[in-house]
């Protein structure tokens, strides 16, 4: 009897764990908050996963784009003051992110943005002429009221970076904790030797996918080897791209460098 007792009072402790099993889920299947680049949650799904996300669905100026013809625009708007810097670094669990101290900035038309952080995708996100590059490294700057600047570079393989060498010793394979580089890398390391650079209104490339944000990707791209790429592609097996968002309105310019 007792024996019977006790297997019943197991048998409705397995039911609760299936049941709870059952709840999370639920949970997983409502996404709350939760994004990725692949099935259910990727980016096709991304303006439905939260109210907040809208703009993913529903935005005219998105980011990524195509880049095929440009017009011809004025010469290179953007002056660079970009040092040495001891950053941290972050696995987001959609990035790899560097965090900077302040004091590298851009200034567009005489207006300052600061350089934030810079992160990358594989492959590349903004595409020329249909063609991705196997990587793309944003470089993301805010001005004093806010609005977002970013610098965009490709990456093509060929010989090895140098900032890359310090970067992929310390590469965070776990997500969620940001801890310091331990060195000094140069944010002039990540600019390829031509500056000539292609302007577009877009957005972030990421959820929420807001609006407003200043594009500028480099026409040249930088070099890094395809180990070095690799390290990085490695980590996001599903790659961490968003597809190609239609132009619409927009216009891109060309902005050759200003020498
Ligand atoms: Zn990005």
């Amino acid at each position: 009897m007792r024996q019977h007792r006790a297997r019943k009072i197991a048998g409705s402790i397995l039911i609760l764990a299936i049941a709870s099993l059952g709840l999370l889920g639920c949970k997983e299947k409502s996404h709350k908050g939760h994004w990725s680049y692949k099935g259910e949650t990727g980016p096709s799904e991304w303006g439905k996963l939260e109210d907040g996300f809208a703009s993913c669905g529903l935005g005219k100026n998105q980011s990524p784009i195509d880049i095929g013809a440009a017009q011809k625009g004025e010469k290179s708007q953007i002056v660079f003051h970009y040092s040495k810097s001891s950053p941290k670094i972050i696995n987001n669990g959609h990035v790899i992110q560097v965090n900077l101290d302040p004091g590298n900035y851009i200034e567009i038309e005489k207006r300052r943005y600061d350089l934030l952080q810079f992160h990358f995708h594989t492959p590349a996100e903004n595409t020329l002429n249909g063609k991705a590059m196997p990587m793309e490294i944003h470089l993301v700057h805010k001005d004093q009221s806010g609005s977002l600047a970013v610098v965009g570079v490709l990456v093509k393989t060929g010989s090895a970076n140098e900032l890359f060498k310090t970067l992929e010793k310390n590469l965070p394979v776990e997500s969620g904790k940001e801890t310091p580089l331990g060195a000094e890398i140069d944010i002039n390391d990540l600019m390829p030797s031509d500056r000539t650079y292609y302007s577009f209104a877009g957005s972030l490339t990421t959820p929420p996918c807001s609006e407003g944000v200043k594009w500028n990707v480099l026409k040249t791209p930088l070099e890094l080897s395809s180990g070095q790429v690799e390290k990085f592609s490695a980590l996001f097996p599903d790659g961490n791209a968003r597809p190609v968002q239609p132009l619409g309105e927009r216009i891109v310019l060309e902005h050759a460098e200003n020498k």
